[in-house]
């Protein structure tokens, strides 16, 4: 689903990502952790189509992303993508927040999207919210309603980054919960994160970098079986 050849990016004479290369298949999830400043941003960004690379090549679901087809902004749309702080629209209801690019952009109907809408709520677990403004929420909470709000696009792939690092404790299990459940649907991720133990439970292939490389790159037993 997503191939990654030899990415390389700089900003200016800064090497971000040197010679990146990744193979994430349908359906599977991949965690990519290392220090601050070795990438993981950059490198998701790269695959959304955010960023401007200057060597390789992208392909999600066979399209290139840097390759100028019309599709590619299609595609872009079913690119689900969760950042650290959760960006819902503060002056939407959670609803209205998931309901406006499936109308916008997927030309659903209203009732089709609000339907769609709560019934992602519901998996989530925030469905009692729906008509609740996002700053009345729980930080736990809001992040769920963004995660239901990149996948109220019906995306192919889901992109997270350090979904839980600005959350409290408390709620960051509740976040875990409900990315994990992704995995086991079958939705292709990938998770940058500092929680190893979702890590451990949930990713099918682990990816360390420093200093935008890969430096170690294994499917998740062999990653926690190394010395
Ligand atoms: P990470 O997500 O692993 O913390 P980033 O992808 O954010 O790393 O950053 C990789 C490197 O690129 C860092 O050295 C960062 O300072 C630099 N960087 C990121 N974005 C920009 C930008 N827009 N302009 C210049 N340098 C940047
Ligand atoms: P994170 O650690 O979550 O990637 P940062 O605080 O490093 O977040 O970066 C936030 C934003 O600032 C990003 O959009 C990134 O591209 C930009 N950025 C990061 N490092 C630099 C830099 N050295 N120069 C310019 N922009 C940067």
């Amino acid at each position: 689903m997503i191939e990654i050849k030899n990415l390389g990016l700089s900003y200016g004479n800064h090497l971000a990502l040197s010679d990146v290369s990744l193979h994430v298949e349908k359906g599977k999830t991949m965690v990519v952790c290392g220090p601050s400043g070795s990438g993981k941003s950059t490198l998701l960004r790269c695959i959304n189509g955010l960023e401007r690379f200057q060597s390789g090549e992208i392909f999600v679901d066979n399209f290139s992303v840097q390759g100028g087809h019309t599709d590619i902004y299609d595609l872009r749309a079913r690119i689900g993508m969760v950042f650290q702080h959760f960006e819902l629209y503060p002056h939407k209801t959670v609803l209205d927040n998931l309901i406006l690019a499936p109308v916008k952009v997927r030309k659903m109907t209203g009732t089709e999207a609000r339907k769609k809408a709560m019934a992602i709520l519901e998996q989530v677990g925030i469905a009692d919210q729906a008509n609740k403004y996002p700053a009345t929420l729980s930080g736990g909470q809001q992040q769920r309603a963004a995660i239901a709000r990149a996948l109220a696009m019906e995306p192919q792939v889901m992109l997270f980054d350090e979904p839980t690092s600005a959350l409290d404790p408390e709620m960051i299990k509740e976040v875990l919960d409900v990315m994990a459940g992704l995995t086991r649907s079958g939705m292709t991720m990938v998770v940058v994160t500092h929680e190893m133990g979702f890590a451990r439970r949930a990713a099918d292939e682990i990816v360390f970098m420093d200093k935008g490389r890969i430096v170690e790159k294994n499917n998740t037993r062999d990653f926690f079986a190394r010395p």
